[in-house]
């Protein structure tokens, strides 16, 4: 434990003197999302509470929000202005943190033909669903995301805190030049560190180019993810991107069970936790203090969507445009991908493997579909809730990893993530115990963003009919050219 405390220590110092280093590029990402405060206080009573410090679900000891901060959680809440917003909960709502996605894809891919990142409906359906803060986890239309990050942080539409970051490192990104140059890979990182990105995200990488881009990022104060692969046709396994440095890892955790003889996949499909390659593995997680994003839903949208999961708990398709509607009511279901339904539950027994050996402040939570019109990223933020519950995780500890963990994970643990005083006011307000039944997150009753209060139905209403093509006219719009990556 002192090893690596001492390691993630020597880490977290070595970023910060190679930020000094750069002085002119110092990122105002560390300013960017705070949000606009609502001036007027808000003041929450009554029923029960889970703050993310712990395991318990507590009696609600009075909030106080100002300037969108918590500024008292218990203690003397009657020095709220008069004027104060009060909210009084029922006895059986719960307020817990504001949920975060650390893989929040805008994307769609409504015709199978290439993605594009939506920016109408996406940002109040996050919201509706209790999802505070987002980072996109490599973006298809980096300007777009980045004016929509602006604007929100204007208070010019809604919408959660958006951490950009950027396009992709790696083939996943269309474009993307094989042999590109160490000092390309740094003017880059250079170029998107000033816009203002919260991370970067690497798919479909080579060895020295993952390098470059997590030592350059690191001079930046930013952190690096990445999709990576076992070794096969020059990709990168997770262990040997620890060992480079790398801050998190999507999807898979590698290892020495990966080989570079066949695919990530192909290793992964059928693969066994119980081996000491596994216990390797967890062990290096652990001493280099790297968060692992388990993805577990996205696998089983491309599979054979299990049904427990995959449940509709609101009509998701009403907001599509009338026109795109009747597309996704007439076309067949997408292809099932057999691989990747036999990785989503074998990912369910390895995240629980992760949990049981010591790894549950190390997880974080990522949702990864982009959608093809049936179901839609926001609301998976719930289908990721299900399936860390389903995979044996006590619930209070999945509502960590929604919410500290991956606060902690993109460096913003100190701002976000529990209900304490001096943290940002992002809390959201459910209809009964999530710790006894995760479901109940879903449809949450009130919503709150730096201290501003949002009503999710009304969030909702505001966005039927808004995605995809109103007519055949304006369908090249939503289908762009591919190559398009695989999750
Ligand atoms: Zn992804």
């Amino acid at each position: 434990m002192g090893t690596r405390q001492t390691r993630h220590g020597t880490r977290v110092l070595k970023r910060w003197l190679a930020r000094f280093a750069l002085v002119l590029c110092v990122p105002i990402s560390l300013l960017q999302s705070q949000g606009t405060p609502q001036t007027r206080d808000v003041v929450i009573t009554g029923g029960w509470m889970f703050s993310s410090t712990g395991n318990q679900r507590v009696r609600n000891p009075g909030i106080l929000i100002r300037a969108g901060k918590l500024l008292r959680v218990g203690g003397d809440i009657s020095i709220a202005a008069a004027d104060a917003h009060r909210i009084q909960l029922a006895d059986t709502e719960t307020v817990i943190p504001g949920l975060f996605d650390l893989h929040a894809h805008y994307a769609m891919d409504l015709f199978n033909a290439g993605r594009k990142d939506e920016t109408t409906a996406y940002p109040s359906l996050f919201l509706a669903n209790g999802v505070t803060s987002t980072w996109p986890a490599g973006e298809m239309n980096p300007d777009s995301m980045r004016a929509l990050r602006i604007r929100i942080d204007r208070g010019l539409e809604p919408g959660p805190r958006l951490m950009n970051s950027g396009p992709y490192f790696g083939t996943a990104r269309p474009g993307w030049k094989r042999d590109i140059s160490v000092d390309s890979i740094y003017a880059e990182v250079d170029h998107w560190a000033e816009l203002g990105v919260r991370g970067f995200k690497a798919k479909g990488i080579a060895p020295y180019q993952l390098q470059a881009l997590i030592e350059r990022a690191h001079q930046h104060g930013l952190t690096v993810t990445g999709h990576l692969g076992s070794g096969f046709q020059n990709t990168v396994n997770p262990r040997d991107a620890i060992l480079m440095g790398i801050d998190r890892i999507e999807h898979f955790m590698g290892g020495d069970a990966f080989t570079p003889d066949r695919s990530a996949y192909d290793s992964y499909e059928h693969m066994k936790f119980d081996t000491p390659a596994f216990r390797r593995i967890v062990a290096l997680y652990k001493q280099q203090h790297v968060y692992f994003d388990a993805t577990l839903s996205a696998y089983g949208y491309y599979g054979k969507k299990d049904p427990v999961v995959f449940s509709y708990y609101t009509d998701e398709k009403r907001f599509l445009t009338p026109y795109m509607r009747a597309i996704v009511d007439a076309r067949p279901p997408r292809p099932v991908n057999q691989q990747f339904e036999n990785i989503y539950w074998t990912k369910r027994k390895e995240v629980k493997a992760f949990y049981d050996a010591g790894g549950g402040d190390l997880i974080t939570l990522g949702t990864d579909h982009p959608s093809w019109g049936e179901f839609f990223t926001p609301f998976a933020v719930n289908r990721e809730l299900l399936s860390l519950s389903l995979s044996g995780i006590p619930n209070a500890a999945v509502l960590r990893i929604a919410t500290i963990n991956s606060a902690r994970a993109i460096g913003v643990g100190d701002k976000l993530g529990t209900i304490e005083p001096g943290k940002w006011a992002d809390l959201v307000i459910v209809r009964g115990n999530p710790l006894v039944d995760i479901r109940r997150v879903r449809l949450p009753r009130l919503v709150i963003k730096a201290g501003k209060v949002y009503d999710p139905q009304s969030l909702m209403k505001s966005v039927e009919g808004k995605i995809g093509p109103a007519s055949a006219a304006d369908t090249a719009a939503w289908a762009p050219t591919p190559p398009r990556p695989r999750p």
